[in-house]
């Protein structure tokens, strides 16, 4: 089990990243098929956890994770949430949940040392409206370009090469690096030569963000450890039951793939999962 009030203790890096759009169905498919083999290697156990999303799209879901509500488990029992807002005095909370003593985990972090730096991905993290401005503005520093945008079809490597730059300007300093990958939100058509979007393109997208995400990943914990959690903020609908999207209470969208794991030298190799159902 993670303990995050440990790591906090000690000052480690943590890596949050949100594969935006990324169905369960889909990263498990490629998972096995062969796909994505630097996820499998970092992947507790190799396999991705089955969670239910707190949020049916990217602004919902992503204010709860802030909030201190990461997905759950598709069980009645839950494991301690990784941070927490402090509850009122009646409550109770695990000791390796890390308690914030702030409105949100960003500023809650800062009052421990860490520099918030928010790599956007989708447009609720360009600024470009003032509902784009919401997440971004939670962060110490957020950065955007067109070129970290699905449009783009190299969008996650021009975003890990900015995430690497990044955690090199503080690597002496405790650091917590959000990542939202684009590359999985549509439009992915074109990974398949195609201007609609599918399962299979997602599926496309996702193994061509395997490797950036893997070199992310690796070059962080070569030299320390990090905490990594990885996971879609919401699924999306590609037809089934006739629905297409998301912001709909449907399981395309509800099922999500999640990812806890503290990793680096000097790290007993542990993590969130998978969790026995009940
Ligand atoms: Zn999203």
């Amino acid at each position: 089990m993670i303990d995050t009030t440990e790591i906090i203790k000690n000052r480690v890096g943590i890596l949050f990243v949100t594969l935006d759009s990324l169905r369960y169905d889909v990263a498990r498919a490629a998972l096995y098929g062969g796909r994505t083999p630097r996820l499998a290697e970092v992947l507790p156990g190799g396999v991705w956890e089955e969670r239910r999303t707190p949020g049916t799209f990217t602004l919902p879901a992503h204010i709860a994770f802030f909030s201190g509500f990461l997905p759950k488990l598709p069980q009645p029992v839950q494991p301690p949430r990784l941070w927490e807002c402090r509850p009122p005095a009646f409550k109770t909370v695990d000791a390796g949940t890390f308690v914030f003593d702030a409105p949100n985990l960003l500023a809650g972090l800062a009052q421990h040392g860490y520099r918030t730096v928010c790599i956007g991905g989708v447009t609720y993290f360009s600024r470009e409206t003032p509902l784009g401005s919401v997440l971004p503005a939670m962060f110490h520093e957020d950065h955007w370009r067109p070129e970290f945008c699905s449009p783009d079809a190299d969008s996650t490597r021009h975003q890990v090469d900015h995430a690497l730059t990044i955690a090199d300007k503080y690597r002496n300093r405790p650091l917590f690096l959000f990542v939202n990958v684009s590359a999985t939100h549509v439009p992915h058509g074109h990974y398949v030569g195609r201007s609609d979007d599918s399962w299979q393109s997602q599926a496309a997208a996702l193994a061509y963000a395997d490797e950036h995400l893997g070199r992310l990943i690796h070059t962080l914990t070569s030299t320390r450890s990090w905490l990594v959690i990885m996971c879609a903020d919401h699924g999306d609908a590609f037809g089934e039951d006739g629905y297409h999207g998301r912001g709909i209470a449907h399981p395309t969208v509800l099922n999500v793939p999640f990812a806890a794991t503290l990793t680096g030298p000097g790290t007993t190799l542990t993590g969130h999962g998978p969790s026995p159902r009940h």
